[in-house]
C-alpha cells in the first residue's frame, strides 16, 4: 500500500503500513501466534459511502465517508469520526488499529474503530454541517449501536456534532439510546470530567514515569507543545502537581520562563485572545522547536504528529517524553531516544485518558445514572495508573521500550480475546 514518488523514487509508508510494521515488532518480540497476527493486520469491516448534501447555494455537493472497525473481540468497536480534508481510507484503517491497541492497554471492553468524512469543516455553514452530520450517521445506521460500535469526536467534531449524531439515530431506531455515542453534551448524557480526562491521563502517566525514575515532581520541570485541549489542561494539572512548565506554545507562538509559566495566567490569556498564545506576556519568545530542545526533564508533546524527527532527537535534553498527541515521535527518532536513555510514554498509553472516561460516558448511560466529577477522576487515575504499570512490568519483562511494551500489552490481551471468540 505504499505511495511511490517516481520523480525522486522515495518510498512514502502508508499510515496503515507503519501501523503494521509496529504490529510486526511486537508480534516478533512476544512471539505471538501467526493467526492472531493474520487477524490484527486486517481490519474487520470498512465501509465507505457518498453522501450528497445540499449546500447553502442550493447545489448538491457529494462527501466521502468512512468507517472502519478494525476489531471487536474485546467489545463494541470505539473511536471517533474525523472531519478533515486528508481523511481516506488508510489513515481511518490506521487509527482504528490504533484505536484496537489504545483501548486494550487502558483495560477497557472495547474493540477498536473509526471514522471520517473528506470535508473542511471551517469552510462549511453549520446547517450544512449539520446536514452533512446527519447524511453520515443514516449510513452508518447499521454500523453504529450501543453495542456494536460507539463513535465520538475526534478532528474536525465536538459535542455538537454527537448531540446531531445521537438524535438522528434515535429518530431512526424510535429509541433514546444515549450511548450509541460519546463526546456528547452534559445535557445529553455526557460524562463530567470528560473535557480535561486526556490532560488528566498524561499528568497521571508523568506523575506514574517520574516516580519509576526516582524524580521528586516538585523538583521537576517540563515543556509543553500545544495548548489546546490536551496541551492546556496538561501544562495545568502538571503545574498543580508543583512541575515547573519551562515552555508552552501553540501554532502562533512558543514561550520559555526559567523561572516558571503561571500556567493559570495563560489560561486566562487564551480566554481574551481568541484561542491562542501570541502576544502573552509570561515568558521570552522562542523558536518552536526550541521548545521539543529545551533543558527541562519532562516534554510534552501534545499539538502534532512526526514533530520529534531524528535532527530533533538529537538535540532533546528531556530525560522523559510523554506523548499526549498521536504519533509525534517519527520511528527513526525513537531508534536515536533508546540510544540515548530517554524514556518515552507512548500514545496509545499516555493520550488514553480521553477514552477511558468516554468508556465511563458510556457506563454510566447504560445504568441512568450519573458521577461526580470527583468519582469520574478517582476512576480514571486508577485506570491510567494500572494501564501505566502492565506497560512497564511487560516492557521489563521484554527488555524492550515502554512503546513496545504497551503494544505486548494489547497483544497479549487482544490475543486472549481471538482464541477465546476462536475462528470459522
Ligand atoms: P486542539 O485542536 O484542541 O489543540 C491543538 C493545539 O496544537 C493548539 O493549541 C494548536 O495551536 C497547536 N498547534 C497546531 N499546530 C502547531 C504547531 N505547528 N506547533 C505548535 N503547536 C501547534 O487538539 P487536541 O484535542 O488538544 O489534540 C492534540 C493532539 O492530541 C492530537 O494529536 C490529537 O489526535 C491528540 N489526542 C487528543 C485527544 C482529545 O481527547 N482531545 C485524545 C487523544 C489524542
Amino acid at each position: 500500500m505504499s505511495a511511490h514518488t517516481a520523480a525522486s523514487q522515495v518510498v512514502h509508508e502508508s499510515m496503515f503500513d507503519s501501523v503494521l510494521a509496529r504490529l510486526d515488532a511486537a508480534v516478533k518480540a512476544m512471539n505471538l501466534s501467526e493467526e492472531v497476527a493474520q487477524v490484527l493486520r486486517n481490519p474487520q469491516k470498512l465501509v465507505k459511502v457518498s453522501l450528497p448534501v445540499m449546500m447553502d447555494s442550493g447545489k448538491v455537493q457529494i462527501f466521502e465517508g468512512y468507517r472502519c472497525v478494525h476489531s471487536t473481540h474485546l467489545g463494541p468497536s470505539k473511536g471517533g469520526i474525523r472531519y478533515a480534508m486528508d481523511v481516506n481510507q488508510d489513515e481511518v484503517m490506521a487509527l482504528a488499529a490504533w484505536m484496537s491497541f489504545k483501548c486494550a492497554v487502558a483495560n477497557l471492553p472495547y474493540g477498536g474503530g473509526k471514522g471520517g468524512v473528506k470535508c473542511d469543516p471551517r469552510k462549511m455553514s453549520v446547517g450544512e454541517l449539520e446536514r452533512l452530520t446527519r447524511a453520515y450517521a443514516k449510513s452508518m445506521r447499521d454500523v453504529f449501536g450501543v453495542n456494536k460500535d460507539i463513535p465520538a469526536p475526534d478532528m474536525g467534531t465536538s459535542g455538537r456534532e454527537m448531540a446531531w449524531i445521537l438524535d438522528e439515530l434515535n429518530k431512526i431506531h424510535g429509541e433514546d439510546a444515549p450511548g450509541v455515542i460519546t463526546g456528547k453534551p452534559i445535557a445529553l448524557g455526557g460524562s463530567l470530567g470528560r473535557d480535561a480526562a486526556t490532560g488528566r491521563g498524561v499528568m497521571v502517566s508523568t506523575l506514574c514515569a517520574l516516580n519509576k525514575m526516582g524524580i521528586d515532581p516538585k523538583k521537576a520541570t517540563a515543556a509543553v507543545q500545544g495548548f489546546g485541549n490536551v496541551g492546556s489542561h496538561t501544562a495545568r494539572l502538571l503545574s498543580e502537581k508543583g512541575i515547573k512548565i519551562c515552555a508552552i506554545g501553540d501554532h502562533t507562538a512558543t514561550f520559555y520562563n526559567e523561572k516558571g509559566i503561571d500556567i493559570h495566567a495563560a489560561l486566562e490569556y487564551v480566554k481574551t485572545s481568541g484561542g491562542v498564545l501570541k502576544g502573552f506576556k509570561g515568558g521570552v519568545e522562542i523558536k518552536p522547536n526550541e521548545l521539543l530542545t529545551a533543558k527541562v526533564d519532562v516534554l510534552v508533546p501534545a499539538a502534532l504528529q512526526n514533530v520529534i524527527t531524528e535532527e530533533v532527537a538529537h538535540n532533546i535534553h528531556a530525560k522523559l517524553i510523554v506523548e499526549g498527541a498521536n504519533g509525534p515521535t517519527t520511528p527513526e527518532a525513537d531508534s536515536i531516544l533508546q540510544e540515548k536513555n530517554i524514556i518515552v510514554v507512548p500514545d496509545i498509553l499516555a493520550n488514553g485518558g480521553g477514552v477511558t472516561v468516554s468508556y465511563f460516558e458510556w457506563v454510566q448511560n447504560k445504568m441512568g445514572y450519573y458521577w461526580t466529577e470527583n468519582e469520574v477522576n478517582e476512576k480514571h487515575d486508577l485506570s491510567m495508573e494500572t494501564a501505566f504499570n502492565n506497560v512497564w512490568t511487560n516492557a521489563h519483562e521484554y527488555k524492550t521500550t515502554m512503546r513496545l511494551g504497551a503494544y505486548i500489552t494489547a497483544l497479549k490481551k487482544i490475543e486472549q480475546g481471538v482464541k477465546l471468540k476462536g475462528f470459522y
